[in-house]
């Protein structure tokens, strides 16, 4: 397959051209920036548990290694493929290079329904695909992590796959490893703080307050979106709205997240919680509420709903949570979109943390990760927010700017081969 095909890889390189020209990018970078540097496809031969073989197909992409080794997640789910893989590396390359991290962009993904396996199956594909991708991946050249579908364990398995080939414990091969095989403090629930932190910063822009009065709708309670819930919860705000696959429930005065997760426990899903009235995911998008943080699927908001939106602040804890015709209508209306490139960096700076804790084998207190993690951020969006004054345009394109003058300056001083 072409990745020229793929929607969110043709919406990536839209995107770059849009910022480029409002910078007046060297037309010499902006054409290397629109491609990957290599691809890699794979086939992952696995036994299943009856005996048979079964071949899944994986990928391993680099988009860009000026700053430093490719980062980005590994996903398990049916609708990898190589367009998709170079899509999201892409926008991992401008993503690091916002939050100032010595990181290029990779994405790696395999097309399978995680669901669908047994752990065995599970733990056989994904030692197999690091095997088939070993050659690309390394502490100095691209450090995965996890994505959709993928989890701690699947990282610990894909550190002890590479360690057991190079024959020592290379505990920065990968991040989002449990903390038993050196990952940090604070990783699991550094995107969704990440995402509270971004809303802390707009709301001083904004010059609003975030209170006992600010009710925030949550698409997605899974680990993004019940980390910024839980936390902003704690502040004293008013989590009013939350979804999951089962659909979504709604309380003006408030959800109880303790009740919820109970409930979670006991039930797995939202569906069916007594303390709310049951909504639909698309009714979450267009409920009253102050904030909204898509936090579950890409694409979500799109040019029927847009224009139903009652949040005045959207926070993207998703990845490509709106479409460009929705994003359109958005700014038309007035509503401050922090993008997905700035809003959810907390994963991969805290990522970027375990890293540097796994090369230097010292550890950090959650307190000092937490610290960092809102030096690096509240920085970011403090640059992101003069570009998008200075520059007359949304904070979407003036992430990108950040990221594409961070990295093409580098690439201008290293210059192109040979
Ligand atoms: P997750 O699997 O932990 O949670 C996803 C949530 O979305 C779950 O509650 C799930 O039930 C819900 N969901 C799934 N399908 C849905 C549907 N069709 N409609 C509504 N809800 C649905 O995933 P996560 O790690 O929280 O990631 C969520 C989003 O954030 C993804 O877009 C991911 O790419 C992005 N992201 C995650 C991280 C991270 O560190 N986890 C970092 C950056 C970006």
């Amino acid at each position: 397959m072409d990745f020229n095909d793929s929607e969110i890889y043709r919406e990536a390189t839209t995107q770059l051209a849009h910022a480029a020209k409002i910078i007046n990018l060297d037309p010499n970078v902006l054409t290397r920036l629109t491609y990957p540097i290599r691809c890699l496809q794979v086939s992952v031969p696995v036994r299943m548990d009856d005996g048979k073989i079964k071949v899944f197909e994986g990928y391993r992409v680099h988009h860009n290694q000026t700053l430093g080794p490719g980062k980005g997640g590994i996903r398990y789910h049916e609708s990898v493929d190589l367009g998709e893989t170079v899509g999201l590396a892409t926008l991992m390359t401008f993503k690091c290079a916002l939050m100032h991290l010595p990181l290029g962009g990779a994405k790696g993904g395999v097309r399978v329904d995680p669901n669908k396996l047994s752990r065995g199956e599970l733990q056989r594909l994904t030692r197999r695909y690091t095997s088939e991708i070993f050659s690309f991946i390394g502490p100095e050249k691209d450090i995965p992590a996890p994505d959709v579908g993928t989890s701690a364990q699947i990282m610990d398995w894909v550190m002890d796959t590479y360690s057991q080939e190079v024959g020592h414990a290379v505990p920065g091969v990968v991040t989002g490893k449990s903390i038993e095989t050196g990952g940090s403090l604070g990783r699991s629930e550094a995107t969704g703080r990440g995402v509270v932190y971004m809303l802390i910063e707009a709301c001083k822009s904004l010059g609003t307050s975030l209170d006992a009065n600010t009710k925030i709708a949550v698409q997605g309670y899974g680990n993004v979106g019940s980390a910024a819930a839980k936390k902003l919860v704690k502040m004293g705000c008013q989590v009013v709205a939350l979804s999951d696959v089962s659909g979504g429930i709604y309380n003006a005065k408030g959800l109880n997240l303790d009740d919820v997760d109970q409930y979670i426990k006991e039930n797995k899903v939202l569906k069916g919680f007594a303390d709310a009235d049951a909504i639909t995911n698309e009714e979450l998008l267009c409920c009253d509420c102050d904030v909204l943080i898509p936090a579950a699927l890409g694409g979500v908001l799109t040019e029927e709903n847009a224009s139903k939106v009652k949040a005045k602040i959207i926070i993207e804890g998703a990845n490509n949570p709106t479409t460009k015709e929705a994003d359109m209508i958005l700014t038309d209306k007035g509503v401050f979109v922090i993008p997905d490139i700035l809003a959810n960096a907390g994963g991969v700076t805290v990522s970027y943390f375990e890293w540097v804790q796994g090369l230097n084998q010292l550890f950090w207190t959650e307190k000092e990760v937490n610290n960092r993690l809102w030096e690096i951020m509240s920085m970011a969006y403090q640059r992101v927010y003069t570009i998008h004054k200075e520059k007359k345009c949304s904070m979407r394109t003036a992430a990108l700017i950040g990221g594409i003058q961070r990295v093409s300056k580098a690439m201008l001083t290293r210059g192109f081969f040979p």
